[in-house]
């Protein structure tokens, strides 16, 4: 029964996770959260997770009262994601891994997002719907690759949120995603803006452009509210993304979805994916925050199932890169 040692940090979150056998024995969580109208940049975001690396990693430890000699492995996130933030992270999992003498792993973050899911839910074999603030793919398990069906063209949807944001200076805190939810509610007026599905695949940027160019002006004219406009924002996105999941469901003939990605945890998205679901008398899984949102337990849980299956990344091959498509690795842990 192995326990593996989870290390992400490919983005603005810093999390150190230990998974034994299906069970998330800890899961602590940073966020690089940066003032109103501005994103993460690279470097400062590295320099957060640095600082704080060792702390959760001690924090992880306890947690979960083990110690260096329970674990097993150590994973760490080889991609996709920032290139700064991923470096200085996979800089720690490499020397944790020798210190300690334990073999490494380079977990694919989208599949270690899938596996979580698959984890905590016990969907078996759903169509994923994965939103985050670096990805927005439809993918489907067949023959030991998970397959992306559809995905966007440009910016991820959780990326045309959070530059949405940074126009109407909503706060970061404790993420853009999560103040748009709650202003949206309060919107009453659904303002007409870009819906582009173009087959399976969706694009964003454009949306971007309107809202930063026309929305604004109709702001300042009294045309429509700030909640006005995350509640279309939401509407129109939400809507082009179950539209696409829906058709890859209708092809695979399945009848299971699964959301993933930091956005997943929107209430609103899980509401619509819900309707679509019940039309077609098929099961939506979802999770909170805690999972959905990049986490170390998700890298180790990914690393669990690939360390049973035998695989070992040697030291040699334990870099980064910023490009690391979900369907580049072969997923030999499953049937
Ligand atoms: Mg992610």
């Amino acid at each position: 029964m192995p326990a593996v040692l989870g290390f992400e940090g490919s983005a603005n979150k810093i999390g150190v996770g230990v998974v034994c056998d299906g069970k998330v024995l800890a899961n602590p969580r940073r966020t690089y959260v940066t003032p109103p109208g501005t994103g993460f940049l690279p470097g400062d975001t590295a320099r957060h997770h640095r600082a704080v690396i060792l702390d959760l990693l001690q924090e992880a430890l306890t947690e979960a009262g083990l110690t260096s000699q329970d674990i097993d492995c150590i994973a760490y996130t080889k991609g996709p994601g920032m290139g700064a933030p991923l470096a200085s992270v996979a800089v720690v999992a490499r020397t944790v891994a020798q210190l300690w003498n334990k073999p490494l792993l380079g977990v694919n973050h989208c599949i270690g997002h899938i596996e979580m899911g698959r984890l905590i839910t016990g969907a078996t074999s759903p169509t994923v719907l994965y939103v985050s603030g670096g990805n927005t793919q439809v993918i489907a398990y067949s023959e030991h690759r998970y397959r992306i069906f559809g995905e966007t063209i440009d910016i991820a949807v959780g990326n045309c949120l959070d530059r949405f944001a940074r126009v109407l200076r909503i706060s970061n805190d404790p993420s853009p995603g999560y103040n748009i939810e709650q202003m949206a509610k309060r919107g009453k007026k659904l303002i007409e803006l870009p819906y582009t599905v173009k087959g399976m695949d969706v694009s964003f940027s454009g949306i971007l452009s309107f809202i930063e160019d026309v929305a604004q002006r109709m702001l300042s004219t009294g045309e429509c509210t700030p909640e006005d406009l995350c509640f279309s924002l939401q509407e129109t996105v939400f809507a082009m993304l179950v539209e696409i999941t829906e058709r890859a469901m209708a092809h695979c003939g399945s009848q299971e979805a699964l959301i993933v990605g930091g956005v997943g945890c929107n209430m609103r998205l899980q509401e619509m994916m819900e309707t679509m679901c019940q039309e077609r008398g098929a099961r939506l899984f979802a999770t909170d925050e805690r999972f959905c949102i990049d986490n170390g337990a998700m890298i180790a849980q990914a690393g669990w199932e690939m360390f049973q299956a035998g695989h070992r990344t040697p030291l040699s091959d334990s870099g980064i890169t910023q490009r690391y498509r979900t369907d580049e690795v072969e997923v030999t842990w499953r049937d």
